[in-house]
């Protein structure tokens, strides 16, 4: 990773505040937004080699212990997401778009910080944890709502998940999960869907699936608004993201980053700017928007 500059002689900051200035800006943002946050992301320099791969969708459709797995593990995360705050960097979005500067963000993320923090143009390519949908009729829950149906059916697990996510060695996952023993989902009873008894799905693109038509093309009608892209906290390793760098580089859009370490569009974007975005986009809201008198 390259040393991170402070930004009063930080070049590639002043590269960056020159190239959005007086343009329209959509932010494709990744998991680094909300590290800052406490929502640990998938490839970041400081996140360790995890203990399994994510959940696959064929898997989590064709067996019900990996289902039963995932939601005891989940139920524990959901509490960490749902009591995460936004961070600098999610509140600089949200003032960038109220100012005009920002046209909205298309987000990877799933934890609903952006909408927390004040974004109203927001595009969640892989939907929002905080919901739950029936696979089989479509049937949407509030996450809220299934988390006490899920507490319900489960008494003596939900008295021990109390004690799990109070404990700082249960580690938080990425997409609302936590790492918990093998125990913790033995006998671990899954409210089925109340309207068709399908099974219960959170409302998120698990790998394995892809983004629904309707949002993909909600995601390009706002890419079109935009006359540069600026990427934030993106490794840019999974193609649902990446595609709107190779759209950005066919009609000529440039691009800019910022992110700790490296990304998949390092070698095409037109700045890089290393570091936190937390710190930096701020100092880039204060760059780039009037100061109030
Ligand atoms: P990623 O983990 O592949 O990449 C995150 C990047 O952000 C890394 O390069 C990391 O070094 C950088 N980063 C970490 N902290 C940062 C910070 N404070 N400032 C700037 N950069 C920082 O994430 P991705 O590209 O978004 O892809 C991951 C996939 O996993 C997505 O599909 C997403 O849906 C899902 N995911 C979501 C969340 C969430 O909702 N918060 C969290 C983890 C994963």
């Amino acid at each position: 990773m390259a040393a991170v500059l402070p930004i009063p002689e930080n070049p590639d900051f002043h590269a960056l505040a020159h190239l959005l200035s007086g343009r329209r800006v959509v932010v494709l943002a990744g998991a680094g937004v909300s590290t800052e946050s406490g929502i640990p992301d998938y490839r970041g320099p400081e996140s360790r080699q995890r203990l399994r791969a994510p959940i696959q969708y064929q898997e989590f459709v064709r067996s019900e212990a990996t289902r039963a797995r995932y939601w005891a593990r989940s139920a524990v995360g959901w509490l960490r997401v749902a009591d995460a705050q936004p961070n600098p960097a999610h509140l600089a979005l949200a003032r960038m778009e109220a100012e005009g500067v920002v046209q909205g963000v298309i987000t990877q993320n799933v934890d609903g910080l952006h909408q927390r923090a004040g974004s109203q143009h927001v595009v969640e390519l892989h939907g929002s944890l905080a919901w739950v949908r029936c696979i089989n009729c479509g049937a949407s829950v509030p996450r809220d709502e299934f988390q006490t149906r899920l507490r319900d059916l489960n008494e003596t697990w939900a008295a021990a998940m109390d004690g799990w996510s109070r404990k700082s060695d249960v580690e938080a996952a990425p997409d609302g999960d936590a790492e918990l023993p093998a125990s913790a989902s033995r006998n671990f009873r899954v409210p089925a869907c109340e309207r068709c008894a399908g099974v219960l799905k959170p409302d998120v693109v698990f790998f394995g699936e892809n983004v629904p038509r309707d949002r993909l093309d909600e995601a390009w009608r706002l890419f079109a608004e935009g006359e540069v892209l600026l990427v934030v906290g993106s490794s840019l390793t999974v193609y649902s993201g990446r595609r709107f760098i190779y759209r950005a580089g066919e009609t000529g859009i440039p691009i800019g980053i910022i992110n700790l370490g490296s990304t998949r569009a390092d070698d095409v974007a037109t700045t890089k700017l290393e570091g936190r975005a937390g710190v930096l986009l701020p100092r880039l809201a204060e760059a780039l928007l009037p100061r109030s008198p």
